[in-house]
């Protein structure tokens, strides 16, 4: 059977790049179905949100040749500050008492979208096809037959394994019949960077409010990245002030730690959501990224679990290209499957719990965050084990992860 692409994945943001940047070097024909096209403002992927990076996304983004063109707009975060806005209880995550560097990066989407979309675009490997969407996808046991709509043209092909990658609205993943579990937080987060009268000193600071929470995470040129979550009908309204009432409000969430703001970029919201697919594989194809799980960003997680989806999956695929074996195998896909889910249903019950524990005004659940703040501040192996985990470094790593070649 003639393949046209071994692996095709449809989606080329900030996962589906990820996992074809790291195929880039094998021995098999890719394509990269893109919707937006690269030079449109609004590519949903490459925006200005500040994303946390663990250093386990980071030694993938090494492994996979990326990390070094966006280090110098990576801001490495030395502390992180936990709080619960007029309640006791706070906890301090210090790099240098963990005797590591950093505890983590925050990068600007837009910017590891810009390095990773110059990597597929280079790829000899690789076909990018943007601005492209899947017309149809049939599934058959040796291959699968799509129909890919390339601007005016309709073109076919048939593949070998198909990677839904395509954000949290996933069409592929609804062509594909999988279903999904959703719950709407009926929350928005306001994205936006502020420029404080102090330094931030490599501080992230995570603050709940009984409003939702609300993140200042370091960013560069001694500006800050704000994630601000509200009920919805009161987002709006914030994403509607002034930008000096704005700012007003946000010092009054906020304190008083930076000095005032003064100065702010464009704001964007984002509705939280989870989104769950309820399974990750099937007949000759495997999901990956936000089309697997969208989560809520209160904990950073949503692209770091991504990376680590792209991780796992291209170990399989470079494993069963060395033994010359399907890449769409049952055994491999579900590998990919068994390995993910754990992983998935542990981050997304934290996430999920955070919200529950954190967005409530039950004064039961006020003593118990303020406790369990205390706790993790004051007891060092549950610091260890909690910053473990938040950096991925916890559980089985893929070669990628422990910096290994794939
Ligand atoms: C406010 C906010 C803050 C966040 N902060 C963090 C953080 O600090 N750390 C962290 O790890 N994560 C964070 N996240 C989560 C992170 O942004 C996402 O997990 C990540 O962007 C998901 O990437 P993705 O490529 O899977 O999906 P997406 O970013 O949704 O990309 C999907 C891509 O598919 C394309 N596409 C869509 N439909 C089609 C189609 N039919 N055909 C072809 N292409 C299609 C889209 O154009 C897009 O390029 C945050 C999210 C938000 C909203």
């Amino acid at each position: 059977m003639r393949y046209d692409f071994d692996c095709l994945i449809v989606g080329g943001g900030l996962v589906g790049a990820s996992l074809a940047t790291a195929l880039r070097d094998l021995p098999i024909r890719i394509g990269v179905v893109e919707a937006v096209p690269v030079t449109a403002d609004q590519q949903p992927s490459y925006d200005d949100r500040g994303l946390g990076i663990a250093p386990a996304s980071q030694r993938i983004l090494q492994a996979i040749g990326c990390w070094e063109a966006l280090a110098k707009e990576a801001t490495p975060i030395r502390e992180i500050h936990v709080s619960d806005r007029g309640h006791f209880g706070t906890t301090r995550i210090s790099a240098k008492k963990l005797g590591i560097d950093q505890l983590g990066h925050i990068v600007i989407g837009r910017a590891l979208g810009k390095v990773l979309q110059n990597a597929i675009m280079t790829a000899e490997n690789t076909e990018f096809i943007c601005p492209g969407t899947i017309v149809s996808i049939e599934n058959r046991p040796d291959h699968i037959h799509v129909v890919i709509q390339e601007g005016e043209k309709t073109r076919t092909a048939s593949i070998r394994l198909l990677i839904a990658a395509d954000g949290g609205q996933s069409r592929v993943r609804e062509m594909l019949g999988v279903k999904t579990e959703t719950k709407d937080y009926g929350q928005t987060a306001i994205v936006t960077n502020v420029t404080p009268e102090l330094d931030h000193n490599h501080t992230a600071f995570e603050r709940f409010t009984t409003s939702g929470p609300l993140a200042l995470l370091p960013s560069t040129e001694g500006r800050c990245v704000v994630v601000w979550t509200a009920e919805t009908d009161c987002a709006q309204k914030i994403m509607q002030l002034e930008e000096s009432d704005f700012l007003n409000r946000l010092g009054d969430r906020f304190g008083h730690r930076l000095g005032n703001f003064i100065k702010m970029g464009t704001r964007r919201s984002y509705p939280m959501r989870l989104i769950r697919a309820k399974n990750l594989v099937g007949l000759r194809f495997a999901i990956i990224g936000n089309a697997a799980h969208t989560i809520h960003p209160n904990a950073a997680q949503g692209l770091n679990l991504g990376l680590r989806d792209v991780a796992c999956m291209a170990e399989l695929i470079a494993d069963a290209v060395r033994r010359g074996k399907d890449l769409a195998s049952p055994d491999l896909l579900n590998t990919y499957s068994d390995t993910r889910q754990r992983d998935h249903q542990q981050v997304i019950r934290f996430s999920d719990g955070l919200t529950k524990l954190f967005y409530n005004d039950n004064p039961l659940l006020i003593a118990m965050r303020g406790l369990a703040m205390l706790g993790v501040d004051l007891i060092p192996p549950a610091k260890r084990a909690l910053v473990r985990r938040a950096m991925g470094l916890a559980g089985n790593c893929s070669r990628l992860i422990r910096g290994l070649p794939l």
